[in-house]
């Protein structure tokens, strides 16, 4: 056959064909699983609308009309009715701290803590259900809710948790309450100095207040126990549980330690995961993946990893983000570079070592020069290492100079945002920053407008999970205060396909996987979520209310149900 002519090979390759087409029909595996009479949005330009769709294992084989879709039809087919309900891709939360969440949703609340007082009273209550030697943690206080809006001060909860250590954190996660006894087992007195890229905030007389800001907070951080193995599988699997209740089929973890991405492989082996896991640790570990050369997007359909996170600067709330120019209600003020930006050359040499080992690189930056930094050295590592499909990625990407939404989209940065942020800062950022640089803040609208991706996420446990909220947010920039109705900068609102969209196909892509999910598309993974309301066709203000019905990952039911 080596000597075979070309027309011979036609004639070859035709017979084999022939031969084999009665074959396949007859081997064509039946769907495990048919929805059909739903109204599906795929996100999938080639075929943007469908009634039906068919899997076989943990994939998507048909996408069509219920007739397309029947000729998968098999003996042992389950069918759902999908009862005329929007059905849309599984959304992707491009930006989560997954085993914090967890654990937040057992720990004490304070978010919703309307004055002082009643912050110290939750404290109190929960020390009662608290074992000796436990801290109390977690709690996402946040004082802009107060009258007058101060930090709270050890002395407000000192009283009432004596043996307790207590060290509940500010919801942004850029400042933290320590009570008196664990400021003394974290040995931190007045004498102690500030760490770099973290702030000890004192009182009139010298002493600490309690709270600390960034870094400083690792003063105390370290002085707790660590989690213990089983307790950590509980936060997992109960934020797993979580997610799947609001239709989240995938996440992208910032920054775990490598004792959660252990407990994700462990659940991943027992078949116990039931979302997709990317992991991206913190940047400065950057040579343990190097070393024995995993690369970006490195994994199984369950769990990756290969990427890295870094952070350029704090929070506009604890007013660490770093800027250009002073804050407006703190003239002395920029705002502080992170601690591993001392020096920044320092980061630079290790985000260039990374990249070079084909990591993808994610960079927290919020404040417009922290951005503008990050971008520099993005720049300098595309002229020294030259072009090629990074997908860098700026996680918040808050407040922006004018000079830089062009830079984003001519290096193919990925604007990595949580659109609740928007509605949640937006009651009080306008005094903090001033008229001019508030026009780019959360400007969703100004990087479609130059060609910049956008990622969506909600940054949980800082914000809610739920996408419910964040599409929301993203439509209708209506401040949680409730004094903007029309929007809040409202020419940078998003039209709910367009935030969709960011929310599926763009943090696919955000994580290389977009030709694996973020639509529905024979060949991809069935994940997809069915929702109570069709969101495109009622009035934003109401999407925060619609339910999910039901979550399907890899094809199978995690949560809900239409029967
Ligand atoms: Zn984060």
């Amino acid at each position: 056959m080596s000597r075979m002519t070309l027309r011979e090979l036609g004639s070859f390759v035709l017979a084999i064909a022939v031969l084999c087409v009665p074959a396949l029909a007859q081997s064509k595996p039946a769907a495990d699983l048919i929805v059909t009479n739903a109204k599906i949005w795929t996100g999938d330009k080639v075929r943007p609308q469908a009634d039906a769709l068919a899997v076989v294992g943990e994939r998507i084989v048909a996408v069509g009309s219920a007739t397309d879709v029947d000729a998968w039809h098999g003996p042992q087919t389950k069918v759902v009715d999908g009862q005329g309900r929007l059905l849309l891709p599984g959304f992707n939360d491009a930006h989560v701290h997954f085993v914090d969440g967890g654990d937040h949703l057992q720990a004490v609340q304070l978010k919703d803590a309307a004055t002082q007082q009643e912050f110290a009273d939750r404290i109190a209550q929960r020390v009662k259900k608290t074992a000796k030697g436990e801290w109390i943690t977690g709690g996402d206080w946040d004082e802009q809710k107060w009258s007058p809006a101060e930090l709270p001060t050890k002395e407000l909860i000192d009283a009432v948790t004596t043996t307790t250590p207590v060290f509940v954190n500010r919801y942004d996660g850029h400042e933290s309450l320590a009570n008196s006894v664990a400021l003394r087992l974290a040995n931190i007195t007045s004498k102690t100095p500030d760490p770099p890229g973290g702030q000890i905030v004192h009182d009139a007389q010298g002493e600490p207040t309690g709270v600390l800001r960034d870094s400083a907070q690792d003063l105390v951080a370290k002085a707790m126990p660590p989690m213990s193995h089983a307790h950590r599988m509980r936060a997992i699997r109960q934020a797993m549980e979580h997610a799947a209740s609001l239709g989240v089929t995938s996440v992208q973890d910032m920054n775990p330690s490598y004792d959660d991405v252990k407990a994700y492989a462990e659940l991943q082996e027992r078949g116990e995961l039931t979302l997709r896991i990317y992991v991206a640790p913190m940047e400065t570990d950057w040579k343990d993946q190097a070393k024995i050369g995993i690369r970006h997007a490195f994994g199984t359909p369950f769990l990756r990893m290969g990427a890295v996170k870094g952070y350029a600067d704090g929070s506009l709330g604890s007013e660490t983000a770093y800027f250009f120019d002073a804050y407006t209600d703190d003239p002395k003020s920029h705002g502080l570079l992170s601690e591993e930006m001392h020096p920044p050359s320092a980061m630079l040499q290790r985000l260039k070592g990374a990249d070079a080992a084909g990591l993808q690189i994610c960079v927290h930056a919020i404040g417009d020069r922290a951005i503008s930094m990050t971008l520099d050295m993005f720049e300098q590592i595309e002229k020294s290492a030259g072009k090629r499909d990074r997908r860098w990625r700026i996680e918040h990407s808050q407040h922006m100079a004018a000079k830089d939404f062009v830079r984003y989209s001519r290096l193919g940065v990925i604007a990595s945002v949580q659109p609740y942020h928007a509605i949640d800062d937006g009651r009080w950022a306008e005094k903090r920053i001033g008229p001019d640089r508030i026009k780019r803040t959360y400007a969703f609208r100004t990087f479609l407008d130059n060609g910049v991706r956008l990622a969506f996420g909600t940054d949980w446990s800082v914000a809610p999970l739920s996408p419910m909220w964040t599409i929301y947010a993203a439509a209708t920039r209506a401040t949680l205060d409730g004094k903007n109705p029309e929007g809040w900068i409202p020419e940078q609102k998003l039209r709910v396909p367009e935030a969709v969209e960011a929310y599926t196909m763009g943090s696919a892509y955000a994580e290389f996987q977009e030709k694996e999910k973020g639509s529905i598309t024979p060949g991809k993974l069935a994940d997809f979520v069915v929702l109570s309301d069709d969101i495109f066709h009622i009035p934003p203000a109401q999407i925060k209310n619609v339910k999910v019905e039901a979550t399907y990952v890899g094809g199978k039911l995690v949560y809900g149900g239409l029967e």
